[in-house]
């Protein structure tokens, strides 16, 4: 009998799709970071302003080498994980773990900073465009003092979903499910299970994405212009869109077609204490990280 009443309950909230819809707007701000590169920053414009478990959303996108050319010279990170997705040109990056690689459009850089990274991060190119985005996903405290670990995902190991119809949704992390099919990205096994989606919605066509009940999400149009569920309001171009709590968002583009990233994380519900780079759950641990920082004990090498 138990099992039958558990059996009932399973196909009913199956059954019940819980449609998210847009809970409230963070716009990107102009600004700049590293060496001066400039950037419009979404989540994490101020330290009210964030989604757990992501700390900060940057967009860069310039066609202007002045904008970029600076690039971000060496500097630490400890307590989080940084995700870099490159739309157009290329960025070398070097760090205390004695990696170093170059990432370019489609490419994705996932590095779990855990108790210290130093690295940099430089355009390897002199002009044309520059555009991408940079994400900080915290980590949970239990996992903030780990070592630290770096994967470079190069375009052609992440999977792209697409459709007659010209849909296309590129799976960083996360799942994507259609029609009874589940395709996982390439990133798994973090502590806040994220979602990366990058999709493509073709004019006037609709996506309708599942993401766990646990999770946070937000959808950022990047290009074009799209709409939440049946909602008439266009999203704000170039801003978070953070949803509302379901298990599905429906997402619609109007006709111009739009390009967007659907993020989503369970959400970590620890203290947070953010010093620049450096992310914890206490004042004691982010002057820890500085005084590790400035005698050279935040990584396992000095330098990058
Ligand atoms: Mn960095």
């Amino acid at each position: 009998m138990a099992f039958f009443v558990m059996a009932v309950i399973t196909s009913f909230k199956r059954a019940v799709m819980i449609k998210r819809r847009v809970d409230r707007m963070i716009p990107s701000i102009e600004t700049s970071d590293g060496a001066g590169v400039k950037l419009r920053r979404s989540i994490g414009s101020s330290h009210f302003l964030r989604l757990d478990p992501f700390l900060m959303l940057d967009e860069f996108y310039s066609d202007d080498p002045n904008d970029y050319l600076a690039g971000f010279p060496s500097h630490p990170h400890r307590g989080f994980e940084t995700v870099t997705y490159m739309i157009d040109g290329f960025m070398r990056h070097v760090d205390s773990m004695g990696n170093s690689g170059v990432i370019g459009p489609g490419d994705v850089q996932w590095m779990s900073a855990g108790r210290g990274v130093i690295h940099s991060e430089m355009p390897e190119q002199t002009e044309g465009r520059m555009r991408g985005f940079q994400l900080w996903i915290n980590l949970p405290a239990a996992a903030k003092m780990k070592p630290p670990t770096y994967q470079d995902i190069p375009k052609d190991s992440i999977p792209e979903f697409s459709e007659a119809t010209g849909l296309r949704v590129r799976i960083i992390a996360g799942r994507f499910e259609y029609d009874g099919r589940v395709i996982p990205g390439p990133i798994n096994a973090l502590s806040a299970d994220p979602y990366f989606l990058d999709v493509y919605l073709p004019a006037g066509h609709s996506v309708s994405v599942a993401l766990p009940l646990t999770h946070n999400s937000c959808v950022y149009v990047y290009e074009g212009e799209a709409m939440i569920g049946d909602e008439t309001t266009l999203l704000v171009h170039r801003a978070a869109a953070i949803l509302t709590e379901g298990d599905t968002v429906d997402i619609m583009a109007s006709k111009n077609g739009a390009r967007f990233l659907l993020l989503a994380g369970r959400p970590l519900n620890e203290p947070i204490v953010q010093h620049g780079p450096f992310v914890m759950t206490t004042r004691e641990e982010i002057e820890e990280a500085i005084s590790d920082y400035q005698c050279g004990r935040l990584t396992d090498s000095a330098k990058v």
